[in-house]
């Protein structure tokens, strides 16, 4: 952006924002994404990213990636790599401004210590569960500890004896001392410290106690010199305590606002229930085409303008609502119909005889590539005595309204002749296994010269051309609109749809897609975009159904 373009001021945050740079009480922008590296990323910080970089992107400022790693129990080196990974596909970019909350834990160390000098932090000896008992309620205040008096000498010496390990685990925390009778209860002597005798996945084993969240976020973006601390809403009631924490040390604080996270339908977005999902085996990895995370999503056929497009409609709001998955899909859809090349795919084969079709012949059928783009081109599509076609294209004793394939019916296949139905073969148990048909050599390329029409075109692909594939076919992955709707006693897992993967195989498609890479998307005519999956062989392609080609979004919408 340069100086003389207005920033875009169409959110509550980019509104405020500029009235920021107008007032003088920032002079420029300075965002941050703080990932805790304890899981992978999903569409909700796909949100979050699109507001962070894109805020200050449109200010002209610049935007942090940090590493919220305070938990080294939760936290690894993987996660780490796959969480810039994936920033990085999303086409975001953070320059040399990478850091680390375990960066500063000798200065959040040092916070520490002055908050103590200061009477404003205590050593307490109170267990977990004694301290949930002092905590009190929403709706009862809590009690003191009986250990906020100690002397500043003592704690002092604590918490120095705390960092060089002598206690055990548990033994002891520090807290700040605030208000065990605030009505918000994050007030009520957060910790700020805790004995951990776990080795970190950068410091390693130089630390025995690690920093609470809540005591290392504020004074991370306060170390950064960032502007606005943008982040979700159950934010909100945490930032009195960052505000008293900053006030208290005396050091420059950020504005953070709050936005509303992100939440799918028919999906999951907390970290937590997603590694379950995993560790438990019921999905079979992090980018599992059904999980909504960004890896997820990219194997399912994702497109990172796609991920982008959803996030800038769906906007941002200050109160949490759930977004339908269908939009989700619309923006993949949209973006697939003008970019996808087309193919003939039959993911349920039928064998196809034509009987006057000369023995040993093949043709190259032209095939438009895009529709939607005539610079696409085309291409060549080899037709010959025996195809396979959809067994949904063919019914014995067609119902009313069927007019595709059926005996004594005459139908197009597409871009190649008419071919009329003129017998089946079956299997011993009755079911048709093959269509024998005639095709009228006349009509090449689709029409009849005396004008006589056909009611239906299905697709098709050539038996002795076919490139052998499989399809995953994919539905929600939970049976209901909010997974967390269960009974008394119930479990977000009892939700999930046991119908979520369908693999079928074999299935045909033309040549055109033979030796594709993964990642490769292609629209199967009339039936959906599928996607090349890492999965595949030389032998046999593997294909992810990304979405299908009926946008249920757009009716609902318009
Ligand atoms: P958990 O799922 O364990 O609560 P988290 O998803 O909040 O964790 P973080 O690593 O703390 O994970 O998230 C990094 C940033 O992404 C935070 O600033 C958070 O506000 C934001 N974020 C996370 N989930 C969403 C969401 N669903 N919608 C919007 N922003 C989100
Ligand atoms: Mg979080």
């Amino acid at each position: 952006m340069t100086e003389n373009t207005p920033p875009i001021t169409s959110d509550f945050i980019r509104t405020a924002v500029a009235e920021d740079l107008r007032s003088g009480r920032f002079s420029r922008v300075v965002t941050r994404f703080p990932p805790e590296p304890n899981g992978y990323l999903h569409i909700g910080h796909a949100k979050a990213i699109a507001v962070d970089f894109g805020i200050a992107a449109d200010f002209g400022g610049v935007c942090n990636l940090r590493f919220d790693d305070t938990n080294p129990v939760k936290e690894e080196q993987e996660y780490v790599d796959m969480i810039m990974a994936d920033i990085r596909w999303l086409g975001y970019d953070w320059g040399n401004r990478l850091f680390f909350a375990s960066d500063y834990f000798e200065t959040l160390y040092e916070y520490a210590v002055q908050l103590i000098q200061k009477g404003k932090a205590y050593v307490c000896d109170l267990n977990a569960d004694e301290m949930r008992e002092y905590r009190g309620t929403l709706k009862a205040p809590g009690r003191e500890s009986p250990y906020r008096s100690r002397s500043v000498e003592e704690n002092l010496d604590l918490f120095q004896r705390m960092r060089a390990g002598e206690f055990p685990e548990g033994a002891r925390t520090l807290r700040a001392k605030i208000d065990m009778a605030s009505g918000n209860v994050n007030l009520r002597d957060p910790v700020m410290y805790r004995i951990l005798h776990a080795a970190h996945h950068r410091t390693g084993n130089a630390w025995k106690i690690y920093p609470l969240y809540d005591f290392a976020h504020g004074q991370s973006d306060s170390i950064e010199g960032v502007t606005h601390s943008l982040c979700s809403l159950e934010y909100e009631i945490h930032r009195p305590l960052y505000d008293w924490y900053t006030r208290e040390l005396g050091i420059y604080a950020p504005r953070q606002i709050e936005f509303a996270r992100l939440n799918l339908s028919y999906t999951v977005l907390s970290k937590r229930k997603l590694l379950k999902l995993v560790k438990e085996g019921f999905v079979s990895s992090w980018d599992d085409p059904r999980m909504p995370t960004l890896s997820g999503l990219r194997r399912r056929g994702y497109t990172a303008a796609s991920i982008r497009d959803f996030c800038s409609r769906i906007g941002m709001a200050k109160a949490d609502s759930v977004v339908d998955i269908a939009m989700l899909e619309h923006s993949l859809r949209d973006e697939l119909n003008k970019t996808a090349p087309r193919v003939m795919g039959v993911l349920r084969p039928l064998r196809v005889v034509i009987e006057n079709y000369p023995e040993g012949q093949t043709e190259e059928m032209d095939a438009v590539n895009n529709p939607e783009n005539p610079a696409a081109g085309t291409r060549k599509v080899p037709f010959g005595k025996v195809l396979y076609i959809e067994q949904d294209d063919f019914r014995e004793e067609p119902p009313p309204k069927f007019f595709r394939m059926a005996p004594g019916r005459e139908v197009r296949l597409r871009y190649a002749y008419f071919v009329k139905c003129v017998g089946v073969v079956k299997d011993a148990a009755g079911k048709v296994i093959e269509v024998r048909c005639t095709y009228d050599p006349a009509t090449r390329g689709g029409d009849a010269p005396d004008g006589r029409k056909v009611k239906a075109t299905i697709h098709w692909v050539s038996a002795e051309h076919a490139v052998l594939a499989e399809a995953r076919l994919y539905d929600a992955l939970f049976s209901k609109p909010n997974p967390d709707d269960v009974e008394e006693d119930g479990h977000f897992l009892d939700n999930l749809n046991p119908n979520s993967l369908e693999v079928i195989s074999p299935c045909y498609v033309e040549p055109s897609v033979r030796g594709a890479q993964a990642g490769t998307t292609v629209q199967f005519e009339r039936t959906g975009y599928f996607c090349v999956d890492p999965d595949s062989t030389p032998d046999k392609l593997v294909f992810n159904r990304a979405v299908g080609l009926k946008d249920s979004y757009a009716k609902v919408a318009t």
